[in-house]
């Protein structure tokens, strides 16, 4: 037997026994496999949390709520210095206004995320986010901010992690999301986001904020010039921490848009970012959600549905993606057809509601192991 179809069975043998792979299995099949092969143990990984034809979306909106940022990300398109012309604020008001527009095309998910701004005191985002919560109870979800802006909050208001999440629990919020992880090495963060938190600074955050009782996501950006290896070591800690708290609901993965960027760059194709998705679902053994990135991919994100995805949102507003690149379609029906011509039957996943219930991670064995 040649060694690549001995490694070949072995991988396929711990995929097929729901054994967990290591991250030396995971750089073999991503080196080695066929786009064929890695769509085929995705799939088989899926199926053990949806059954095969089922996938789930939301239709939401990222409400930018401030351009203004001190962290100046060289991959970022999005944000302005203080003081620096074209900076802004939303007000209440604004953001009352979108959020009442996303109801009316009949979504119910928002996504809060602006910039770390030294002009805007934890009032503004506690005030805010109580209003939203009393105006619109039960009928909208929203996930106030990314773990980065939380960060830049705490320490701004010289508040703990703890206290800091305890004070946004209390003004109504149930969700911080993954957000601002991009990837998740200490390397990548000096290259590209020096003034932004470290790796370690990351997780004790999110930790935090599970043990608090609020929800949370994991999020990672794939397409800059990070290595195989940190690819790879963003899914390790992610699985990790995973493995430490049960607290990631779903992971999501999009890809880096670079125009207008002061690093620029070129995308990457969706052959890799689906290739991707599929290494995530098989490695990610304990995240019952991999949602696809219809923001950055449009369309073709949907072919993630074959690569191990389960759910998609259907994005109406992303300022910090659109100033970089992406486009957006508002046609939902078209691309919803698209999921039904692939084999799938999209469902409407309401976040406020807990509707369709959270898939329950499969019970296998061996599946912690190393
Ligand atoms: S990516 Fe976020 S944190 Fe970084 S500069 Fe842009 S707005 Fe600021």
């Amino acid at each position: 037997m040649s060694t690549l179809i001995a490694a070949t069975s072995d991988v396929r043998r711990k995929v097929e026994s729901g054994e967990r792979i290591t991250s030396a299995d995971a750089l073999w099949l991503w080196k080695n496999a066929s786009d064929e092969e890695l769509r085929e143990l995705a799939t088989m990984v899926r199926a053990r949390f949806h059954e095969p034809a089922s996938c789930t979306y939301m239709l939401m909106r990222i409400v930018n709520y401030t351009n203004v940022c001190v962290a100046q990300c060289d991959y970022c398109a999005f944000y302005k210095l203080p003081g620096q012309e074209g900076g802004y604020v939303l007000s209440q008001e604004a953001v009352f206004a979108k959020l009442d527009e996303l109801l009316e095309l009949g979504g119910d998910l928002a996504a809060f995320n602006g910039g770390f701004n030294p002009h805007l005191p934890l009032s503004y985002y506690c005030e805010l986010f109580a209003a939203i919560r009393a105006r619109y109870g039960d009928k909208l979800e929203f996930y106030a901010l990314t773990i980065a802006e939380f960060m830049y909050l705490a320490d701004h208001a010289k508040l703990s992690y703890a206290e800091t999440a305890k004070r946004f629990k209390d003004a109504g919020v149930r969700w911080i999301t993954g957000g601002g992880s991009e990837i998740l090495t200490e390397d990548f963060r000096k290259r590209h986001s020096k003034f932004k938190y470290t790796v370690a600074q990351y997780f004790e955050a999110q930790a935090a904020i599970v043990a608090s009782g609020l929800k949370t996501t994991a999020t990672m950006v794939i397409g800059f010039d990070e290595t195989i290896a940190e690819r790879l070591e963003h899914l390790e800690r992610t699985r990790a921490f995973q493995d430490e708290t049960g607290g990631l609901a779903s992971f999501l993965c999009w890809t880096y848009k670079p125009y207008f960027t002061q690093i620029g760059g070129i995308e990457i194709t969706t052959g890799e970012y689906l290739r991707h998705l599929a290494l995530s679902r098989i490695y990610l053994d304990n995240v019952p959600r991999i949602r696809t990135s219809v923001l950055t991919q449009n369309e073709r994100a949907l072919e993630g549905l074959l690569y191990g995805a389960d759910d998609f949102d259907l994005p109406i507003e992303d300022e910090v993606t659109q100033k970089a690149g992406a486009t957006i379609n508002l046609q939902f029906e078209k691309v919803l057809q698209v999921a039904r011509e692939l084999g799938f039957t999209p469902e409407y996943r309401h976040v406020a509601l807990g509707h369709p219930p959270p898939p329950s991670p499969p019970v296998l064995s061996g599946s912690k192991s190393s």
